[in-house]
């Protein structure tokens, strides 16, 4: 029986087997910690009836136990040098489906309609750090339908995005995820469980999508709008940070129209405040177009 993929033993084999070169850019440090691999799959509490997509595979370190509890894994990794290796480590498995592309240009529903036409399926990612945001957004703004999102991340990104009005790191991200989804920090994880170690600190993120969504925000665009305003010079008053995105008039219309103190801050404001006054600027811009 040979090692376990997450040995530092077998990395190293495999790596100077198949002459892999890490790539940075691609965030490839791959997990060598068993207890940590267990862990984050245990956030997805599997059973055999779950597809999983999995973004990032590596070498395949997480994809093997994920397919030893999961009904099906559908793995995303962009790297194409990757893809011989997977197929070597995983090929033991019947119910993991490798797939090579970006799965920031995967379009999701031509996947669901290929692989899970009638399944929510559980996303797990350790995620490169330069486009956790971008992937996480992806999914929360494309109304597809997932069960739970398990992400590690760096670990000033995760504490951003479950963080409450009034503190400090709360921001645009906190919103806009928190809009979607519930946030809870699940784990941290140290440097030394990675191959390379990296030189930021990592936590997992579970993500869970709500079922019916706070309030209903009349149009995104404003939304998002009027969150980056807001937040855009985190001293000013709401009144002068969202003139900068808005005219200053329908500023104050919309603040009164959505009974929020036009002298208060923007971290102050909840995800329901936000999308409150961002469906008062939607009624303000069309009486006064
Ligand atoms: N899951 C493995 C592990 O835990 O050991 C690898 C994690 S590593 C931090 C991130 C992985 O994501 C790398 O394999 C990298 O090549 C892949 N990746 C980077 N950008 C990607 C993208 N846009 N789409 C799919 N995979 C990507």
């Amino acid at each position: 029986m040979s090692e376990k993929l997450s040995s530092s033993k077998r990395i190293k084999e495999i790596v100077s087997k198949y002459g892999f070169r890490f790539t940075k850019s691609l965030g490839q440090n791959f997990l060598k910690d068993d207890n940590v691999v267990n862990d984050i799959i245990d956030q997805s509490e599997l059973t055999k009836d779950d597809i999983v997509i999995e973004i990032g595979p590596g070498i395949g370190v997480m994809t093997e136990s994920i397919a030893q509890k999961a009904g099906k894994v559908i793995a995303v990794e962009i790297d194409k040098n990757l893809i011989p290796i997977l197929n070597e480590t995983l090929s033991d498995y019947d119910n993991i489906e490798i797939i090579n592309e970006d799965i920031l240009k995967i379009d999701l529903n031509e996947l669901k309609e290929k692989y899970f036409p009638d399944k929510k399926p559980k996303i797990i990612a350790n995620l490169p750090y330069y486009i956790t945001t971008p992937i996480i957004m992806k999914f929360l703004e494309s109304n597809f339908d997932f069960q739970s999102m398990i992400v590690m991340m760096q670990k000033e990104v995760a504490e951003r995005i479950v963080s409450k009005p009034g503190n400090k790191v709360y921001g645009t991200i906190s919103v806009a995820v928190q809009y979607y989804a519930k946030p809870m920090l699940v784990l941290e994880v140290p440097r030394g469980a990675f191959v390379p170690e990296p030189n930021i600190s990592s936590s997992v993120l579970k993500l869970v999508p709500y079922e019916d969504v706070l309030v209903n925000v009349i149009d995104h665009k404003i939304f998002l709008r009027t969150v980056k305003g807001a937040f855009s010079t985190r001293r000013k008053t709401l009144l002068n940070a969202l003139s900068n995105e808005f005219n200053k008039d329908n500023v104050r219309k919309a603040l009164e129209l959505s009974g929020i103190n036009p002298s208060e801050r923007g971290e102050k404001l909840s995800v329901e405040e936000f999308a409150k006054l961002s469906n008062a600027f939607v009624e303000v811009e069309k009486s006064s177009s």
